[in-house]
């Protein structure tokens, strides 16, 4: 009898994880049909359909991204691949992950595979909801902040991040909060009005006096640090300090900390981490539960290095292992793939490019052969969605 595996969302978890766990990942046209005739498992894939490339999000200030270009219908993918698709929304796991209940049915599996995403903290500040954008929340919102920027002739932009660090890594988005500062500093350079605006950058995870290559990019752009600082409250038309003071800021653009997702809460058997996140294992194992694994922005990393942040890069990574360990656990073998815990992204700052890297292990990027900051960086960052876009598209 065929296995059925569901695998839930359709963000880089579970598209990684499709890809490592067919056997033949890269050329699945020509797989396709003897993958029709014969096949050992039965995959359904339950999501919106939609693909986000969101590392390319920050890249709509300086007008070279739209949300056309980074969003993907997976639904031809899935076609090639064999494997069904159901639209909607899981909204509780039952018998221990066996049955998933989603907005337009119920479905049974054998093995089980979440790769649904973060979710953020809004509530952490009042007025994180009402009063900030955020790339983070997709390309919608980002769309909005632009039009917002677009219809100020000047005034004070505020861009920061607040970091969930209560599972040990980093749960929040610091990388492109730093990119959207430099690309905001670029898009009103660029429109001949930098001197009219000021630009401050925020976050409570900074101390005073930081240093290092991200804060030497924002001064050298004239960006004023507010290290430390969180406010109160977001309002209308600028922030509440602690001691009541309000600041005033035209717009904001905000990464609040990231958590797990919320089908933690809705669900009746799903375990979480302290910082909120699915709590699985070193093998993408969800404690507690048999045959179900997850990966990507939703769970937490098991005794993980203090700098190890969510990223498609570690959604890849940790997808990997959990598809490799289903398959052993599908073929009573016992789970043993582990993961690499690793820091990489290029970071765009339009005349500039940083190369972010820390691994456990010390091995850098593609063996060292790009420099780790150079303009040109932003070639290599555009050449590496460029291929993941167009294996999504036809392959
Ligand atoms: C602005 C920005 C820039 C970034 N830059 C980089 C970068 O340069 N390099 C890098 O490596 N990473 C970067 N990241 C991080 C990277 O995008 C995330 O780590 C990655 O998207 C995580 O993949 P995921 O599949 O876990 O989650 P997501 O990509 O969020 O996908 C989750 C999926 O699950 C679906 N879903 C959610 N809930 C349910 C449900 N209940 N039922 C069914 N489906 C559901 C969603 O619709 C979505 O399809 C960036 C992120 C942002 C926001």
């Amino acid at each position: 009898m065929k296995k059925t595996i569901i695998v839930a969302g359709n963000g880089f978890a579970s598209l990684f994880f499709i890809m490592y766990f067919l056997d033949s990942p890269i050329f699945p046209f020509l797989a396709a049909p003897f993958r029709r005739l014969y096949s050992r498992y039965d995959i359904i894939l339950i999501g919106n359909g939609s693909f986000i490339y969101f590392p390319a999000i920050p890249e709509f200030l300086t007008k070279k991204r739209n949300k056309k270009g980074i969003t993907v219908d997976i639904r031809p993918f899935l076609w090639r691949r064999n494997i069904r698709f159901v639209e909607g929304q899981v909204v509780d796991l039952q018998d221990g992950g066996r049955t998933v209940v989603t907005d337009h049915g119920t479905y049974r599996n054998d093995a089980l595979f979440l790769g649904i995403g973060p979710a953020f903290r809004k509530a952490d500040i009042p007025g994180t909801a009402q009063y900030t954008y955020s790339p983070c929340y997709g390309p919608d919102d980002m769309d909005r902040f632009i039009e917002k920027l677009d219809a100020l002739d000047s005034g004070v932009i505020y861009v920061g991040f607040t970091i969930n660090k209560k599972d040990g890594f980093v749960a929040g988005r610091t990388g492109p909060m730093y990119e959207c500062a430099c690309l905001l500093d670029s898009a009103l350079r660029t429109r001949g009005v930098r001197d009219r605006f000021e630009i401050h950058f925020f976050s409570p995870n900074r101390s005073p006096g930081d240093k290092g290559p991200l804060t030497d990019r924002l001064v050298e752009r004239g960006i004023i640090c507010d290290d430390g600082y969180s406010p109160a409250q977001f309002v209308e038309g600028g922030m509440i300090d602690p001691d009541g003071t309000f600041r005033k800021a035209d717009l904001v653009l905000y990464s609040a900390a990231m958590t797990g997702p919320p089908l933690i809460a809705q669900s009746r058997c799903l375990p979480a981490s302290v910082g909120g996140h699915i709590d699985v294992d070193r093998y993408g194992q969800v404690k507690g539960l048999r045959d179900v694994y997850a990966a990507g922005d939703c769970a937490a990393h098991e005794a993980p290095p203090p700098w190890v942040p969510h990223q498609a890069h570690m959604a890849q990574l940790r997808a990997q292992a959990a598809a490799q360990n289903m398959k052993a656990v599908l073929a009573k073998k016992s789970a043993s793939h582990t993961y690499r815990h690793e820091l990489s992204c290029i970071l765009d700052m339009e005349n500039d490019g940083l190369w972010m890297h820390i691994s456990e292990d010390g091995r850098p990027p593609f063996k060292g052969i790009f420099p780790k900051r150079s303009r040109q960086l932003i070639r290599v960052k555009m050449l590496l969605e460029q291929i993941w876009l167009f294996y999504l598209r036809h392959l």
